[in-house]
């Protein structure tokens, strides 16, 4: 993500992320029906392994003291180290976390890593920190998760205004805290770090490149062409800029962008440079633009075009608006955007989804890749960074897509179904101990 500076105003939406859990549990126990689930492997996956919450004081720029509250959940490591992200936002909450570090199993387990899956945050709004309470927020919180995280244990990333900047500062501080001649090994205890401390080349657009690439597989699929076709995009942070960045470069056109703060609609056509100027390096919002109509926020599902680009928070198409939705394909780029009322609905319709845990994937891949890098001590390039993501997301989509028709079962359940099945495996040659 990058940095937002100005002081802005708090989130517009009270999103009901609570039913997100629900969501997920209902996705997994659809999937293992399908593929029949062992009943002791879909007990221990139906719950998160370890839940760590935290209560720590930071000092304010003025003196007072504050607590905040962090968490910390990791759902699964019978693949490897937990991963997943940490998101600063105030509807991040135990439910969330429990639920994106379920989803982030699915995710690592489906693009092949030996990954687990895990997510945390703290229950704030970052738009009311100055900078160095934010850097005194995430320093304190690093040290008291102390050994619950570690690069070979559990692996953060950024996520929602989150960014490189924090994940450098957590390295620092874990590096810091441990015995002098094991700091610098240590580096890769988080991913998405600045590339001048340990970060990989294109971590930044790993994600946003991945939804990207999904949407062309897709468009190869259907024998089509990007070119001229419209999107919208819900989210310009991270994620919804890179993957408006590579759709604008194959000829697609951004018709209409919902952020926290507003909507912006032009049907002939947003410059996404020209709206990252605007929004993230000057406004901190797309509101304003002056390329675009100010759109009713209500009216963003609605707007007339090809591809839907979800790259915010969670349940945002739902039944209430998912019936309105114009777009034949929704590729999520966001964890958890469609709840499964909204789905139901759109399959119906005819409408495609790339479920999140293909989706949105590039991101764990670029930070595997990233954490590969600093464990072998090694630098690689933009164009073999780029090439390697491409190289995985294709054989991702590939297998998902092949399996749905084989199966005939929609991408979600599909993608689901060969999730779960390399956890099974593990744990069937595993064995429960004792
Ligand atoms: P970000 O903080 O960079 O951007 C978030 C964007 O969403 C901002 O534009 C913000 O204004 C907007 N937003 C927040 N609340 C909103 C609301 N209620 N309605 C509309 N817009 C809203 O975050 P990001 O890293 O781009 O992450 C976006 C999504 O992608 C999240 O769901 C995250 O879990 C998922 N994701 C991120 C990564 C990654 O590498 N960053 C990887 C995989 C998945």
């Amino acid at each position: 993500m990058t940095t937002i500076t100005k002081e802005i105003k708090s989130d517009r939406k009270k999103v009901p992320v609570k039913g997100m859990m629900d969501n997920v549990l209902e996705q997994f126990n659809s999937a293992a029906n399908h593929i029949d689930l062992h009943p002791n492997i879909r007990k221990i996956l139906n719950i998160t392994n370890n839940e760590i919450i935290v209560n720590f004081p930071v000092k304010m720029d003025n003196g007072e003291v504050k607590i905040f509250t962090g968490y910390r959940v990791q759902h699964n490591n019978a693949l490897g180290p937990y991963k997943g992200g940490l998101r600063y936002h105030p509807t991040v909450d135990i439910d969330a976390a429990r639920a994106l570090a379920m989803w982030m199993t699915w995710k690592t387990s489906l693009a092949g890593l030996p990954y687990g899956g895990g997510k945390g945050g703290i229950q704030l709004d970052p738009s009311k920190y100055s900078q160095g309470e934010l850097e005194r927020i995430t320093r304190r919180f690093t040290f008291a998760l102390a050994d619950n995280i570690g690069p070979e244990h559990d692996i953060p990333a950024p996520d929602v205004n989150t960014n490189s900047q924090t994940m450098a500062w957590i390295a620092d501080t874990y590096m810091s805290t441990r015995p002098p001649a094991e700091r610098t090994a240590n580096q890769h205890v988080v991913t998405g770090k600045p590339t001048g401390s340990g970060g990989l080349e294109g971590r930044d657009r790993a994600t946003g490149y991945g939804v990207f690439l999904n949407i062309k597989f897709w468009a190869e699929k259907n024998n089509e062409s990007l070119e001229g076709k419209r999107f919208i995009v819900q989210g310009f942070g991270n994620v919804g800029y890179w993957a408006s960045y590579f759709m604008e470069m194959e000829g697609a056109r951004l018709v209409a962008v919902q952020d926290a703060f507003g909507s912006i609609r032009n049907p002939n056509g947003i410059n996404v440079e020209d709206l990252f100027n605007y929004s993230i390096l000057n406004n901190g919002s797309i509101s304003g633009f002056p390329e675009a109509f100010e759109l009713d926020n209500e009216k963003f599902y609605s707007t007339e075009c090809d591809i839907c680009i979800p790259a915010a928070l969670g349940n945002q198409i739902t039944k209430e608006n998912a019936s309105s939705i114009k777009a034949k394909l929704i590729a999520e780029g966001a964890n958890g955007p469609t709840n499964v009322e909204g789905e139901k609905i759109l399959l119906e319709k005819g409408v495609m989804i790339i479920p999140d845990i293909l989706c949105n994937s590039g991101g764990v891949v670029g930070s595997y890749f990233e954490w590969l890098q600093n464990r072998n001590g090694e630098l690689w390039q933009l164009d073999e960074v780029m090439q390697k993501l491409d190289k995985k997301m294709r054989e991702s989509f590939i297998k998902v897509f092949d399996y749905s028709e084989k199966e005939g079962l929609d991408l979600r359940t599909a993608a689901y179904c060969l999730a779960i099945k390399r956890i099974e495996k593990a744990y069937i040659q595993r064995g429960i101990f004792p």
